[in-house]
């Protein structure tokens, strides 16, 4: 079966894979579509590892149920793509993205678990989700990364009248600030260098206004507006720069939440962090609830994703799709990949 496959530093070739074999335990989904993350474009541009296929993202129906016996052939489903152990302290309390086999064997992202650029994938069964019948394919695979900013909203802990700064308009940073509003943030604003992309978040109705980072008075405009800055800041960018000015935007006694992730050290001055006694925390994953509350929160239209997807492309054009998502000016922020079409 045909999969895109991570040839070289930001180059896919679309090839053919094995399929996977039933063996009585994984479920086997024939993939409908695949959301590009933020994730797969860190292993595009460094190009490795080199035959991975990606695609943590997505909705398939069931055509192997594998050990799963409430679950029918044709079933439509999704699916944690990580593999938590299941028995260590953190599996235990209800927090897999601790546990350090989450990313060892996770869907799309580690080479003997292809993800969804291809027509079938094995999925450990206790990982997968049935889904309503009223959530579209789209949605089914957005749930993967609205898990990814519901949970760094939990970790941000919002008080109803605080005013947010995202940093970061891709999918994560919109979807951060949605979740920022419905939690009761009285103004919420989203720093981005890519004008197409700031400007949609607001079109988008998720931030109320949106800064240019690039601004030569960038920091002056924005703290215009929250003088004596943020009560929380969300990073979704992993940009030194950009958490440079995350500690002049948050406010004395504020958190930044991390989200974004920095391959290299980040320098700040800490006396900034010091003096204003910030809180830092990192954010990673989700737990298996907060990925069920996403799924209930599109179920009961409480939360509309679909007007983040912007394309769907056949599994050819998955090349030209990471070119789109990365030109720093396009305003594509989620584009999925139909793997049945090539
Ligand atoms: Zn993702
Ligand atoms: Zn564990």
């Amino acid at each position: 079966m045909k999969a895109a496959i991570l040839e070289d530093v930001k180059k896919f070739k679309i090839s053919d894979i094995k399929q996977p074999i039933p063996d009585n335990n994984k479920v086997i989904i024939e993939i409908i579509k695949t959301g590009i993350c933020g994730s797969d474009i860190h292993n595009w541009n460094a190009g490795t590892p080199k035959g991975l296929v990606m695609g943590h993202e997505f909705t398939g129906k069931v055509v192997n149920t594998g050990n799963r016996t409430d679950l029918k052939i044709g079933d439509r489903v999704t699916a944690l793509p990580i593999s938590p152990c299941g028995h260590c302290e953190a599996c235990e309390t209800g927090n897999p993205q601790y546990c350090p086999e989450t990313w060892t064997n996770a869907i799309g992202l580690s080479l003997d678990n292809p993800g969804g650029l291809t027509k079938e994938i094995a999925v450990r069964p206790d990982m997968v989700i049935k889904l309503p019948d009223n959530i579209s394919d789209e949605e089914g695979a957005m749930v993967e990364p609205t898990a990814v900013g519901l949970h760094a909203i939990h970790l941000a802990d919002i008080r109803v009248g605080d005013k947010v700064l995202v940093v970061g308009g891709g999918i994560i940073g919109l979807v951060s600030a949605m979740f920022a509003k419905l939690e009761g943030a009285e103004f919420v604003a989203i720093s981005e260098t890519n004008e197409a992309r700031g400007k949609k978040s607001v079109k988008l109705n998720v931030a109320d206004t949106w800064y240019n980072a690039k601004d030569e008075n960038f920091l002056k405009n924005i703290l215009a507006k929250a003088p004596g800055g943020f009560d929380i800041v969300i990073d979704c960018s992993g940009n030194t720069k950009a958490v440079q000015s995350e500690l002049m935007t948050v406010k004395p006694g504020g958190t930044i939440v991390l989200v974004g992730v920095s391959p290299k050290p980040i320098e700040f001055a800490s006396v900034i962090a010091v003096m204003k006694e910030l809180t830092l925390k990192g954010a990673i994953g989700y737990t298996k609830d907060e990925f069920k509350n996403c799924i209930s929160l599109m179920a009961n239209k409480k939360i509309d994703v679909k007007k983040f997807v912007d394309d769907i492309v056949p599994l050819t054009d998955t090349q030209k799709a990471y070119e789109r998502l990365t030109s720093g000016t396009d305003d594509a922020v989620k584009i999925m990949v139909d793997p049945n079409k090539y």
